[in-house]
């Protein structure tokens, strides 16, 4: 498989409280044609308290642009759940992706599978350990089998620069789908993929 390096399907918005006011939706739809992206997703992030999705949405909507993906990125709780209200996870582009609650590698593991199972999910966020664990090649074997029979895309996240190289690599031999994945936060973040420039050449060599 080739990465597209038009591609981004990981922007985020001021919608969440921790971004510049100036990562408006019109203005990611801006830039992102300015660069000349050809597909694009923004996908903030979501939990099930969350009381602005009706206005996202209805922003996003009256721009009506055919290559602008509408997501959500939420949280892969404990028991495998996923932070997202029901009612969105069907019929909006979904990545779930652990966000720093886990020490326990089991729990991790299980929890990782439960989400990988998960019709409503799209694509698995950022995967990478914690900082207390690392996976063994058996079981990063058996997770790319999963993701692979569950039909799942493992995105290339520029933020965070996962996967793993050695991850990729497996993942890649195992048949893996991925794709480019900027994470950003601020403007002149998106569609910029130039830290992760090693693994894009692994995957399409
Ligand atoms: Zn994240
Ligand atoms: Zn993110």
């Amino acid at each position: 498989m080739e990465l597209n390096l038009k591609e981004d399907y990981h922007i985020h918005s001021n919608f969440n409280d921790h971004s510049p006011d100036d990562l408006s939706i019109s203005n990611i739809v801006h830039q992102a044609e300015k660069i000349g992206l050809q597909k694009f997703a923004i996908t903030e992030h979501v939990r099930k308290t969350s009381d602005w999705i009706p206005e996202y949405l209805d922003q996003i909507k009256s721009l009506n642009r055919k290559n602008l993906i509408v997501g959500f990125e939420a949280k892969i709780l404990p028991d495998g759940s996923i932070n997202c209200p029901q009612e969105y996870m069907k019929n909006y582009f979904i990545i779930a992706s652990f966000h720093g609650l886990f020490k326990d590698k089991q729990q991790w593991l299980k929890a990782l599978e439960i989400a990988i199972q998960n019709p409503d999910v799209n694509v698995i966020g950022h995967l990478g350990p914690e900082t207390t664990f690392n996976l063994t090649e058996d079981e990063l074997v058996h997770l790319a089998k999963l993701i692979v029979s569950n039909n799942k895309i493992v995105e290339i996240n520029a933020k965070y620069h996962l996967p793993l190289i050695e991850w990729v690599k497996i993942f890649k031999k195992n048949g893996v789908k991925f794709h480019l994945s900027s994470d950003a936060h601020s403007l002149s973040e998106i569609g910029n993929f130039e830290k992760i420039s090693d693994l894009i050449e692994i995957i399409n060599n």
